[in-house]
């Protein structure tokens, strides 16, 4: 195969589909020399097949707002690819949703829960409806409306959906409860992210924040360093940064800033315990402020309207909010005030410029497929638990994470240490990610 060719093809045809031509040309060139080995993944178009999605569900949500007004979003389910399982990933709600960012999302989320160890195929959904400024209400309402067309296209053995930005622990409640009124069935399995006391696994809200972490010290344990001490800037204060400025501290690190689209909080003295609670407040208010923290802890958190994380001096970046939050002129800053660790926690958090900065200036770097693959690794334990109705400690599902993160290391390791001995986190996670799928496709034949 030839990058440049395939590119060209997918181009023509999708051309506008910017976010999900940056994610394809990624793996691409990550895979391209090690594919050129496999005359068989050539004979078999395994890399034709594979940049494609199964399927894309697009429907109407219509729905009614507390004025009694009649607002009409769209939704859609991408089911990206099941070589190695159902089709496994989040639903994001926000305004800027297009098929282009779910088919970026469901093709990264592929790869990812190959890496995972666990058998989960790739998906992803959402819609353009815009959570900030809804009441508790509107959001029930507009989960209802979604779930009245998406009911018939899941199932534990066939696609289990579960939260992503704009969609939590609340979210989720009102769609399952909408899916077993529709379906009259009441496998818990359908989806993951579920409440402790009908289903949900224990830490799978904190589980992408701490996998993320933990695979962080991986990195720096390599390189010989650890994360105590060590002065960290995020984005973010959904549930992905709570969870890791929860376990960053808890690791002995200080987290100096958190920010939002409004601006940056800057935390000299470091999150405390009350701040990392005061998160989930800021992420159920649907305000979208970050400024919030300030007013709550006006002398401890200082907000600078317009300012990213990346502004500030630190050690180790954490982008946990968005795709491209971190651009070229961002990882310029961070790396003239001496920051020397990004680890992507968002899904493609980081633009193709910025992490070639990174790259190029040698500083540690690992990609979000990665980093974040914690989160879908403990839905995937949700699914087990709740296919052998059983529930497991958090002790035990805590194990498992660690032992899924430092098998995710190892494989990235493995695929991505280059001659000079340094490890390529972005080569290593695709080429890992990638020869699991491809070859499963392989095995089954053309389908
Ligand atoms: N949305 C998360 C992700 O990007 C979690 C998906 C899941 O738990 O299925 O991986």
């Amino acid at each position: 195969m030839k990058v440049s060719e395939i590119m060209a093809n997918l181009e023509r045809k999708y051309g506008h589909e910017k976010e999900y031509l940056q994610a394809v040309r990624e793996v691409l060139e990550s895979i391209e020399e090690v594919y050129n080995q496999h005359p068989e993944f050539e004979k078999a178009k395994i890399v034709e097949r594979i940049v494609e999605p199964d399927r894309i569900f697009t429907f109407r949500v219509s729905w009614v707002d507390d004025k009694g007004e009649v607002q009409t979003n769209l939704g859609y389910r991408v089911q990206f690819n099941s070589a190695i399982g159902p089709y496994k990933g989040g639903l994001r709600f926000h305004k800027a949703v297009t098929p282009s960012m779910l088919k970026f999302l469901g093709f990264e989320q592929t790869f990812k829960n190959a890496l995972t160890t666990l058998p989960m195929g790739g998906g992803k959904g959402g819609s353009d409806f815009d959570p900030v400024g809804k009441s508790d209400a509107e959001i029930m309402r507009f989960c209802q409306a979604f779930m009245l067309e998406l009911w018939n296209c899941i199932g534990p053995d066939q696609d289990v959906p579960a939260g992503d930005v704009g969609v939590g622990g609340r979210e989720i409640g009102f769609l399952y409860g909408m899916y077993t009124k529709l379906a009259r069935r009441y496998n818990v399995g359908v989806l993951t992210g579920k409440g402790a006391t009908w289903g949900g696994s224990i830490l799978r809200p904190e589980a992408t924040g701490y996998g993320a972490l933990y695979f962080t010290q991986h990195v720096l344990h390599k390189a010989g360093k650890d994360i105590k001490g060590c002065t960290v800037a995020l984005s973010g204060f959904g549930n992905v940064a709570w969870g890791a400025a929860l376990k960053a501290t808890e690791l002995g690190a200080k987290v100096i800033a958190i920010s939002g689209p409004d601006g940056v909080c800057e935390i000299p003295g470091g999150i405390t315990k009350e701040m990392i609670d005061y998160m989930l407040v800021m992420r159920a208010s649907n305000r979208n402020k970050v400024e919030d923290m300030a007013t709550q802890f006006p002398g401890a958190a200082k907000f600078t309207a317009g300012k990213k994380a990346w502004s500030v001096k630190c050690d180790i970046a954490l982008p946990c909010a968005f795709q491209n939050e971190l651009n070229g002129d961002d990882a310029k800053e961070l790396l003239a005030n001496g920051t020397w660790c990004c680890c992507e926690v968002s899904n493609m958090g980081c633009t193709p410029e910025a992490i070639k900065t990174f790259q190029d200036a040698g500083i540690l770097f690992a990609p979000g497929k990665a980093v974040n693959a914690g989160g879908v690794a403990t839905s995937g334990l949700e699914m087990t638990q709740n296919a052998i109705h059983l529930g497991w400690s958090g002790a035990e599902v805590d194990e498992k994470l660690h032992y899924i993160m430092e098998s995710i290391h190892s494989a990235c390791v493995k695929y991505g240490t280059q001659p000079d001995g340094h490890v390529d986190y972005v080569k290593g996670a695709n080429i890992a990610g990638f020869m699991k799928v491809a070859q499963a496709m392989l095995e089954q034949g053309t389908i």
